[in-house]
C-alpha cells in the first residue's frame, strides 16, 4: 500500500466504494463521477502509479487485468453491445489517481476520438 494512495485506500476499505468484482489480483469498483451509464475502473492491488512503471514482472498482471476486465464487461452487459477500456497517463492523458486503473465505460454509444 502506497501512502496518500485514494485506490489503495479504497482497496483497503478506509474509502468506500461500490464494489463490482474482487479478488486476490484485483479490485473493481464503480467511478464515483460516471462517464457512461456502465463505468466501472479495474485496479490491480499492487501499487503501480502509471502504466509506464510497470515492468516486465508486471506483464502477467497486466494481461490477467484484461481478461478479467473482459469478464466484468460480460457480466455488466455491455460486451455484446460494445465499450471502450481508457487508461490515462500522466497529466496530458488525464490521469487523475496515480494507481493505475482501467476504465471501462459502456451502455452508450461513445464518440471518437475522445476529447
Ligand atoms: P483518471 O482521471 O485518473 O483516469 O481516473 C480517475 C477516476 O477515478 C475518475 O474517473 C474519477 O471519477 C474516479 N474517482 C476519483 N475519486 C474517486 C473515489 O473516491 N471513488 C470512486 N469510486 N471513484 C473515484
Ligand atoms: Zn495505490
Amino acid at each position: 500500500m502506497a501512502e496518500d494512495c485514494l485506490f489503495c485506500k479504497i482497496i483497503a476499505g478506509e474509502i468506500p466504494s461500490t464494489e463490482v468484482y474482487s479478488d486476490e489480483k484485483f479490485y473493481a469498483f464503480r467511478d464515483i463521477n460516471p462517464g457512461a451509464p456502465t463505468h466501472v475502473l479495474v485496479i490491480p492491488r499492487k501499487h503501480i502509479a502509471r502504466i509506464t512503471e510497470a515492468d516486465a514482472n508486471d506483464a502477467t498482471l497486466l494481461g490477467e487485468m484484461m481478461l478479467r476486465a473482459n469478464r466484468i464487461a460480460e457480466a455488466e452487459g455491455v460486451a455484446e453491445p460494445g465499450f471502450r477500456y481508457v487508461m490515462n497517463c500522466n497529466s496530458d492523458g488525464g490521469q487523475s489517481v496515480y494507481h493505475i486503473h482501467l476504465h471501462i465505460l459502456g451502455g452508450r454509444a461513445l464518440s471518437w476520438p475522445p476529447g
